[in-house]
């Protein structure tokens, strides 16, 4: 199925994106319940307990990137499962999206442990060894180079430090791999047309998922940029997959 994106290069791939979050912000957190039928908390629970970052005080509390970060999600749950032990930058290329997060930070008491901050995962504007933790959910798939987003994860990581990717990937399971297919190509574009009047974007989106490399693909990529002890986890027979790595 092609709807017109196939062709897109990679320069005009950014401002697509940011186009589709801008448009979608507000609604951002409603969509993914609708589309994921909920499944998004569980999935995230997961890879928030696969990180388990530290529960008890330390000297210097455990320092989180959220890459493209958006509004929060990784970030509220990091903190809340650190017992306000975690201090999180939620980093994101999108005003608009950090806009919902900011405001969802002062409704649930947590941004005392956050700051926000616009910009490109291509390019981070923080120096060298200076997080524990690095995450980016759903985000990857959208960065044009991902190449450049994993070596800066790499660089500003402290040693010890830990890499850890969120992202919807190849189905595994017969029968489930055709209703995934089904259900992405035409119910997804069909909710975002509904919610937000933009079917294009969810199409584009979509398209973006079934492009990304499957997960040993995605593994090898990530030991380019350095990482050890990489390794993976499937969720959902395979629908979304969190990896892991350390800076060492
Ligand atoms: N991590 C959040 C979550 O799991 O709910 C948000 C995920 S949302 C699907 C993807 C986010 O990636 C958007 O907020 C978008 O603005 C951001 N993004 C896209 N390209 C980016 C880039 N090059 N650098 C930083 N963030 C980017």
């Amino acid at each position: 199925t092609s709807f017109g994106f196939e062709a897109v290069k990679e320069g005009d791939k950014q401002p697509r994106v940011n186009h589709v979050f801008h448009q979608v912000a507000d609604r951002y957190d409603v969509m993914n319940d609708l589309m994921s039928g909920g499944m998004h908390r569980l999935w995230k629970d997961a890879f928030v307990a696969w990180l388990n970052p530290p529960q008890r005080p330390r000297a210097t509390p455990f320092k989180l990137l959220d890459v493209a970060g958006g509004t929060g999600d990784i970030s509220f749950r990091v903190i809340e499962r650190s017992r306000k032990n975690a201090h999180s930058t939620v980093f994101d290329i999108n005003g608009s999206m950090l806009d919902v997060g900011r405001d969802r930070a002062k409704d649930n008491g947590l941004n005392a442990y956050l700051d926000f901050v616009e910009g490109n995962a291509e390019d981070l504007p923080f120096e060298d060894n200076s997080f524990d933790a690095y995450t980016i959910a759903y985000g990857i798939r959208n960065v044009p180079r991902i190449d450049k987003a994993l070596s800066e994860a790499h660089r500003v990581l402290k040693r010890g430090g830990r890499f850890m990717c969120l992202e919807f990937s190849n189905v595994e399971m017969p029968v489930l791999d055709k209703v995934y297919d089904a259900f992405s190509f035409h119910a997804i574009p069909k909710i975002g047309d509904f919610v937000t009047g933009d079917a294009e974007s969810y199409s584009y989106l979509v398209e973006s998922i079934r492009k990304f490399p499957n997960k040993t693909r995605f593994k090898a990529m990530i030991e380019d940029a350095g990482f050890r002890q990489v390794s993976y986890r499937s969720m959902s027979g395979g629908i979304t997959a969190m990896h892991s790595g350390w800076k060492l």
